[in-house]
């Protein structure tokens, strides 16, 4: 028995995969297939994606989906619309007008940004629950879920991980982590995550978290990020202003059992203030680290049983 890693480069992302198996190379396969099937099913990008289709429809038809991914939409939905929340699935419109991270970014003008801020109400999303059918019911609109699909994809491949009987694996798809079982490398069985530091190069981290059967999941500015006429943009769009989130926050951290729901909550919570997101984790049962501006930290009480060093 041995670990063995799938090194992948998929989303504009590294991913990595390491299982224990003593035969793990089909298992490692299986899961390459899985990536680039989510991949194909969700991306906002590939004009064959069922996301594309439902884009492609709106003001026209609905579409039916499989079952996942219509529990993934309606989650995204939901999550939409919650009172304290700067996550929006139909943010497509405005992603597309920035393009942030991609050569063709761009600052655009207030006219087209009110516009598109138009079409980007999640309750013009239409969810049939009884027959999967997705409808945007404007034209114009368009749902994006790079927020929410790698949480979703994590998970995903976990479920299956564990249908193979495997008892320890980690699997990071570019930071959007998740870990199973014990990490039977480590003297002490747990596995050590970094956390880096977002004022620092990479490699360099702030704290080290030990978390067993647990995923985490950081939003930060410096992701993705692109350069228009010597200004920094980030890729984090404020729903309400269609323009990037404008906060000290740098980064924003999520530790819960389901990587979905620590995706949903680093995009959720990003730029809300700190004591908000105290309250709403003890309501939904998650973790969270913020860094702001200035080295400037804040974490949830629970998060310190987590720790190794000191922050
Ligand atoms: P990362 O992709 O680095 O994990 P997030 O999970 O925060 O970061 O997702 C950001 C991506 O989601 C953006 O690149 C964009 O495609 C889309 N997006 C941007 N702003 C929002 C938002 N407010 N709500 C939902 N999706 C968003
Ligand atoms: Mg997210």
């Amino acid at each position: 028995m041995t670990y063995k890693t799938l090194h992948t480069k998929l989303f504009g992302t590294n991913i990595k995969i390491s299982i224990y198996h003593n035969n793990p190379d089909p298992i490692l396969s299986t899961c390459e297939m899985l990536l680039t099937y989510y991949h194909k099913l969700l991306s906002f990008y590939d004009d064959e994606s069922i996301i594309s289709k439902i884009n492609q429809n709106a003001g026209i038809k609905s579409i039916q989906v499989d079952d996942e991914t219509f529990k993934l939409i309606q989650s995204g939905k939901l999550h939409s619309l919650e009172e304290k929340s700067n996550l929006n699935i139909c943010l497509g419109p405005l992603v597309k007008l920035w393009d942030i991270g991609f050569d063709s970014a761009k600052v655009p003008s207030d006219g087209k940004l009110n516009q598109a801020l138009k079409h980007t109400d999640p309750n013009n999303l239409i969810l049939d629950k009884y027959t999967n059918n997705v409808y945007l019911s404007k034209k114009g609109m368009s749902i994006n879920l790079g927020a929410i699909a790698k949480g979703f994809i994590a998970d995903a491949i976990l479920t299956y991980l564990k249908e193979q009987g495997i008892i320890s694996a980690i699997i990071d798809l570019g930071g959007n982590i998740l870990t199973h079982g014990f990490n039977l490398k480590s003297p002490t069985l747990n596995w050590r995550i970094g956390l880096q530091n977002p004022l620092e190069k990479r490699g360099i981290h702030l704290t080290t978290l030990e978390l067993n059967d647990l995923s985490i999941v950081t939003s930060g500015v410096y992701e993705r990020k692109s350069i228009v006429n010597g200004n920094a943009y980030h890729h984090i769009i404020n729903p309400k202003t269609g323009r990037p989130l404008n906060t000290n926050m740098l980064s924003l951290s999520i530790i819960s059992k389901e990587s979905l729901n620590a995706d949903i909550y680093s995009t959720m919570y990003f730029g809300i203030p700190f004591d908000e997101i105290e309250l709403a984790s003890k309501d939904k049962g998650f973790d969270a680290i913020a860094i702001y501006k200035g080295n400037i930290l804040r974490y949830t009480k629970v998060c310190r049983k987590f720790r190794r060093d000191e922050f």
